[in-house]
């Protein structure tokens, strides 16, 4: 993907040294890989997580790890610990969720991805998780980034509800300052003056990062959209805009689920949108191996 370098960018984004491009890098040599098992997060592979909003059974967990495995998916999302809007929602099943996730990663080999709020679950989150989550609502708590840079798991930082690019790039750039440079993005969806979606995706936000950052940068069509029959096509977007992958909501029963029902896939819908992606995969891999992303430094507004 040819992306053109604005000049205001290198003064807006360059302060935060350890996760913006240099200025004068011309090739993409300089790319964050973060690996999680066998797996490389922002290499040449598109890389998707999947699995339900939250951990609510053995049988819901397991059926959904098999069901995504034989999709394609990599690595198995589902949340332990749950930052509801309502107090009287459903708040995840705490440790039992998390050993749930860990029998699940013996059975299927995938890697697990799980959210964490506060720097007191940290330590015992990272035992069981491959990829720490990082959710919109917790972007700007800085004693949490800080407790992640210690952890020993790359983070999974998700834009922030209100945050502007650059106020996502600080978050990063704590975390990496605290000891911790594999930060994969993920854009979810930002809020706006639109109500059809639940969130708006800001799809421009992924070239744009790619550019200014050398992090992975992946894409949650299901937060975006709010509602499943949007989220195979904004998948699709996502794909050719050059992301690095997507996380995914899938529920063996989407209607019965505990949190994010109408946003989340069945198995079949899962499936269709891996078999639907793959000519777009097709489309941008000569452009992602054969072709590295152009940088134009400088020159006229
Ligand atoms: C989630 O991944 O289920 C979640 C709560 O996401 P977000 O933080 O993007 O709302
Ligand atoms: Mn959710």
């Amino acid at each position: 993907m040819l992306v053109l370098m604005n000049p205001k960018w290198n003064g807006q984004f360059s302060c935060f040294d350890l996760v913006a491009r240099k200025a004068d890098r011309t090739n993409d040599h300089s790319r964050t890989i973060v690996q999680v098992l066998d797996l490389e997060i922002g290499g040449g592979e598109f890389v998707v997580m999947a699995g339900p909003c939250a951990v609510e059974s053995e049988s819901q967990l397991m059926q959904t790890a098999e069901a995504v495995a034989a999709a394609g998916a990599r690595i198995l999302r589902g949340g332990a610990y749950k930052p509801r809007s309502s107090p009287y929602s459903f708040q995840g099943m705490g440790v039992e969720g998390l050993k749930l996730l860990s029998k699940a990663r013996e059975a299927t080999g995938l890697a697990i991805v799980t959210e964490v709020m506060s720097e007191e679950e940290v330590d015992v989150i990272a035992e069981y998780a491959d990829i720490m989550q990082v959710g919109t609502r917790s972007m700007e708590n800085y004693a949490l980034l800080e407790a992640l840079g210690q952890c020993g798991r790359p983070v999974l930082l998700k834009r922030g509800l209100t945050a502007t690019l650059e106020e996502w790039l600080r978050s990063a750039q704590v975390i990496a300052m605290s000891g911790n440079p594999n930060v994969i993005l993920c854009e979810r969806g930002i809020r706006t003056f639109e109500t059809a979606t639940r969130n708006t995706l800001d799809i421009a936000a992924v070239p744009v990062l790619k550019t200014v950052s050398h992090l992975p940068v992946i894409v949650d069509p299901s937060h975006a959209a709010g509602v499943r029959s949007l989220v195979p096509v904004l998948a699709r977007a996502a794909v050719v805009v050059g992301a690095d992958g997507l996380i995914v909501e899938v529920h063996p029963n989407p209607d019965k689920a505990m949190s994010d029902g109408e946003q989340s896939l069945t198995f079949v819908e899962f499936r269709q949108m891996m078999d639907d992606l793959d000519p777009y995969l097709e489309l941008q891999r000569p452009s992602r191996q054969l072709r590295p992303q152009l940088l134009v430094v400088g020159g006229a507004d």
